[in-house]
């Protein structure tokens, strides 16, 4: 391919709402296009990468035996109802009405109907193990789109459904999908750790994200180096050091006029954010609860989701504060109060600490959270921090920032369940498949291959994904010597299978250089009449800072052989 014939216009200056390495690139090497917020189109040399980066998930996706399958987007909303995640999605699904006012819905995630699907073409245990998956656009309707392709409004995801006979086979289903994705990142260059997940709205048993480390991520991982656990934020756990319990003399009633928030009493009372209780009282599933946690952490609401089983969880209203604590905002505490208490582990025995006395201006000191206190249950309800201690090992944890390009789940029966996905065992009994669900972002895995591999100069692409293995830079395109041996070395490469893109603009070599390295095609060839002159021809590595000059008949072997090798170390 030529450059010149080319729909490409790298850009000088960074894209005025960019944030991230990756997002910049990704527009000023011309690969996509902004829309509007969240919605992009993929220009020749993207949609070479994302080919590309889908021919490697397929290839891993068939190697595992699923098969692929293309469901619609567009879905009945009944089916949402069935699964009772209509009202769960929320508004992060698109909703419209078809011309018969039918509510349809464009798919976020695709359990629902491959659910149904199955259900109806799945009659006997001799049909499992049974894994399909597909290649296609979900729609989200993202609160805050941002990062380019990484949290976009439209994007294309990798979405596979396992069906099994018991939970056993279900476990190897999931543990194929999870060798596979480390495959798959693995081929594209990409260093993603898995990590445990925490299951959210989607439901099911337990589940590992795959994560591609970056200062940027928007994911926060815990991190243990002691022993290799590691998990999202968003479900890791921590282990509490027992702690003796401590003589706390009697309750005191301190005046606090305004003070409400941590910070405030903080800087009135003149202790540390960790002496106080924080109290929050939240609304789970239209009942009030009260959760208190030590005044220095930030609750987890994933955690209180799950520790509470709701279906809905919100923040409890002013009237629904006043009515629970008999104060405003800002006062409440958990003494004397007769709704559900869930405090968090590390309250367990806690003495001499600090909360609202459930009056307007007032807060208690010398709480003895066993002796005044009726806790419901202790759980563990914080968002680990650095510092906490590790649930398997003890040892301290590090954070550390990823993006989530995969996510595999097993599902259990949610589904199956619901949509009544049942088959004949061997003995004729009626059973329900067991199901696992797993997902790639494949646009969002463009964007961190280049979030992972880049200079100041612009994107260093792995050889497996880049648009083009190799790029020549053609100097002097008005000589017919230049041209016929960047016409011949053209020809020689891509009867090896490998892909050339020609620079043969009528631009300054300092232009061409730039925008060699701004594309960030793994190998890099000049040649030009002065080189020709000394029969030679420059050969560069992108991610080296050295070139070597090659004699003019031997250049296409060597290129060969390094592209050869390039592609052998993205493969091992
Ligand atoms: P996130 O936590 O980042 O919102 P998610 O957990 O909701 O993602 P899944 O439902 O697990 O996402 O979807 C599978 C994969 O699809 C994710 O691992 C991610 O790579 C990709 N993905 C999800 N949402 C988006 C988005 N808005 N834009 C691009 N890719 C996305
Ligand atoms: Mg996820």
């Amino acid at each position: 391919m030529r450059w010149s014939r080319t729909l490409l216009n790298t850009l000088r200056d960074n894209p005025q709402d960019a944030e991230i390495n990756s997002h910049k690139l990704l527009i000023r090497a011309g690969l996509a296009r902004k829309l509007a917020g969240g919605l992009y189109t993929f220009m020749p040399l993207g949609l070479r990468t994302l080919h590309k980066i889908s021919a490697i998930v397929r290839d891993e996706m068939n190697k595992a035996e699923a098969q692929e399958i293309l469901m619609p987007a567009l879905q009945p909303s009944e089916l949402w109802e069935r699964s009772g995640r209509l009202e769960t999605m929320g508004p992060g699904m698109f909703k419209l009405k078809d011309r018969a006012e039918r509510l349809m819905a464009l798919g976020p995630t695709h359990e629902e109907v491959v659910t149904e699907l199955l259900s109806n073409e799945i009659n006997s245990y001799r049909q499992l193990p049974c894994t399909v998956y597909q290649i296609q656009t979900k729609f989200r309707d993202e609160i805050r789109p941002r990062f380019g392709l990484m949290r976009a409004k439209e994007f294309i995801m990798k979405d596979a459904y396992s069906f099994d006979a018991s939970m056993d086979d279900a476990d190897k289903s999931y543990k194929a999908m999870y060798n596979a994705y480390v495959r798959i990142f693995n081929r594209c260059g990409l260093d993603a750790r898995p990590v445990e997940a925490d299951t959210g709205d989607i439901g099911g048993q337990w589940s590992h994200e795959f994560m591609v480390l970056a200062d940027s991520g928007e994911d926060g991982i815990v991190d243990c180096a002691a022993c290799g656990y590691a998990a999202n934020q968003e479900k890791a756990e921590r282990i509490i050091p027992e702690k003796e319990a401590q003589l706390c003399p009697a309750i005191e009633e301190i005046e606090t006029p305004g003070i409400k928030t941590i910070d405030q009493l903080v800087s009135f009372l003149k202790c540390k954010s960790s002496a106080f209780i924080k109290t929050l009282i939240y609304l789970a599933d239209d009942q009030p609860v009260v959760i208190i946690i030590p005044g220095n952490r930030a609750l987890n609401e994933h955690k209180l989701k799950r520790v509470l089983q709701a279906k809905k969880l919100e923040m409890a209203d002013d009237a629904t504060i006043l009515s629970v604590t008999g104060a405003t905002a800002g006062f409440a505490g958990p003494v004397g109060l007769s709704v559900k208490i869930f405090a968090d582990n590390s309250l367990k025995n806690a003495t001499n600490l600090i909360t609202g006395a459930n009056k307007a201006d007032s807060h208690i000191k010398n709480v003895d959270i066993e002796r005044d206190t009726d806790v419901t249950a202790y759980e563990d309800l914080v968002i680990v921090t650095a510092g906490d201690c590790c649930p398997r090992c003890r040892e301290r944890m590090q954070i550390k920032r990823g993006i989530e390009v995969g996510h595999v789940f097993k599902l259990g029966t949610k589904y199956t369940e619901a949509f009544e996905a049942k088959y004949l065992n061997d003995k004729g009994e009626s059973l329900e498949m067991v199901m696992g669900c797993y997902g790639i972002g494949v646009t969002r895995t463009l964007q961190a291959v280049i979030e992972q591999s880049n200079d100041k100069d612009g994107i260093i692409w792995p050889i497996s994904v880049a648009p083009f293995a190799i790029t020549i830079l053609n100097l002097d395109p008005s000589d017919d010597q230049v041209n016929n041996v960047v016409d011949g070395l053209e020809k020689e490469l891509t009867d090896h299978n490998l892909d050339v893109f020609i620079d043969d603009r009528n631009e300054r070599p300092g232009v061409k250089f730039k925008d060699a390295d701004l594309i960030g095609c793994p190998l890099r060839v000049v040649v030009g009449a002065r080189g020709l002159k000394n029969n030679s021809i420059e050969i560069k590595q992108r991610s080296s800072k050295k070139n070597t000059q090659v004699p003019v008949e031997e250049a296409a072997k060597s290129i060969i052989q390094l592209a050869e090798e390039m592609f052998q170390r993205c493969n091992s």
